[in-house]
């Protein structure tokens, strides 16, 4: 029987990985975070509160809330101001884990390398052309 023990990476503790990628200690006090945060976010005079106030409010890491949002765990739908940083620029961005820019960039990066893939293999088969007429013509004299 084999044991698949790791350390935590949130607190370093080692324990039995099972499901969860963190211990069951962290999975709790995430939980618990996931609920102040959530809580705060649902008054309605926090409505407007941006993902700053709401760390300090909460003492919940950006980073944390931020995974909270990208698991879709957390809504930011009611809650105009509330941003989390794109993993690309760290600009503030509403859904997705990378903004408009940086996703546009993206985009134009792998067209480059479509483009630069095809020059390559365009270059290949004339150079094989070329070779087999070389080796045509020395056949031929
Ligand atoms: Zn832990
Ligand atoms: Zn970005």
């Amino acid at each position: 029987m084999s044991f698949d023990v790791s350390n935590c990476p949130r607190c370093g503790r080692l324990f039995r990985k099972v499901r969860q990628n963190v211990c069951p200690s962290c999975v709790k006090e995430i939980d618990q975070e996931y609920e102040k945060v959530y809580k705060f976010m649902r008054k309605k005079e926090n409505r407007s509160c941006n993902v700053h106030d709401l760390s300090e409010a909460t003492g919940v890491s950006i980073n944390q809330i931020t995974m909270f949002i990208l698991e879709g765990r957390l809504s930011i739908e009611n809650n105009p101001n509330m941003s989390y940083p794109c993993r690309s620029c760290g600009g503030p961005i509403r859904s997705g884990s990378i903004c408009e820019k940086c996703a546009g960039n993206l985009k134009k990066i792998a067209s480059y390398m479509k483009e630069d893939e095809q020059k390559r293999q365009e270059e290949a088969e004339r150079r094989k052309r070329e070779q087999s007429a070389l080796y045509r013509s020395g056949h031929n004299e």
